[in-house]
């Protein structure tokens, strides 16, 4: 079922809680793909009942072209969560319908898991990740939510938002969903040709790079081959890649015993900009 305006979605909700069934909620910026529906069949697994919400956030968008450019398809969107399980409520408000009047971000204190890295590069965002999830917590008040450990930094910030917040909803990690290539599902490779598509590879490439060399190699010694990497690649422009201790998402140059790390990365292309990461360790 799809409803668009808040009032109808509480209404179906109540009736939902009404028969004691847990509620799941995984909001997404639609153009929907086969990582998103594996998150939403992750949901499926320990919910009765599961929203999924299609809006794209201006607020998170640091760049209009970039806003612009999203790609939108409601439709089609709407009718594969439909062909994928009943009891999929689609939620595709309006932007009046979330913001009123005001199309604001909230001012967040997330530290440092979003000092750097996305943080850094699109200034503002996680404020606007941190001001629309708020919102849809306090409209579906889910149970669960459910979000992709492709954007990393993003899940690390929605589990510190409900400590902040106080919001009762146990927050969960999906894996990346990729292509056999290795390139990460995205809403953004919609954008992107075959030759773009294959060229992308060299993000997964530079990730499992990282990852197989970690114990062997210096962290300073990954990046500078990982950079060299990339300036062979003329098509993709590395923007950041940078290693982090999992527990502050602080990027470091020093390994240190029983820490575990991850990879982060960002690459343009074709003016479209791609992000992935990965365990190293
Ligand atoms: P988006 O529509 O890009 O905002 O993504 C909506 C949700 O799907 C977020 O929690 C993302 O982390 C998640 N997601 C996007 N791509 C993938 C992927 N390839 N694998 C797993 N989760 C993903």
């Amino acid at each position: 079922m799809q409803v668009r305006t808040i009032e109808v979605l509480q209404s179906e909700l109540h009736k939902v809680k009404n028969r004691g069934e847990i509620i799941g909620l995984v909001p997404t910026m639609g153009a929907l793909h086969d990582g998103h529906l594996a998150l939403v069949n992750h949901a499926f697994e320990s919910c009765d009942c599961v929203v999924v919400s299609i809006f794209v956030n201006p607020t998170q968008f640091n760049n209009a072209s970039d806003l612009n450019h999203y790609p939108r398809d409601v439709e089609r969107d709407v009718e594969l969560l439909q062909k994928n399980k009943a009891n999929t409520i689609i939620f595709t408000p309006s932007v009046e319908e979330i913001y009123k009047e005001s199309v604001k971000a909230e001012e967040f204190d997330f530290g440092s898991i979003t000092q750097f890295m996305e943080g850094e590069f699109r200034q503002g965002h996680f404020n606007g990740v941190g001001t629309i999830i708020k919102h849809l917590f306090e409209i579906v008040q889910p149970h669960k939510a459910f979000f992709g450990e492709k954007d990393y930094q993003q899940l690390r910030l929605i589990k510190k938002l409900v400590q902040i917040t106080k919001q009762p909803v146990e927050v969960i990690g999906s894996p990346t969903y990729r292509e056999t290539s290795g390139l990460a599902k995205s809403s953004r490779n919609k954008r992107l040709n075959k030759k773009q598509l294959e060229t992308a590879t060299l993000i997964y490439q530079a990730l499992t790079f990282a990852k197989d060399n970690f114990n062997q190699l210096s962290i300073a010694e990954i990046k500078h081959q990982v950079i060299q990497l990339f300036e062979q690649e003329h098509q993709l422009e590395l923007e950041y890649f940078e290693i982090a201790s999992t527990h502050d998402l602080v990027p470091t140059e020093t390994k240190k015993a029983e820490v575990t790390y991850r990879a982060f990365i960002a690459a343009v292309i074709n003016e479209v900009r791609l992000i992935d990461n990965m365990a190293l360790n």
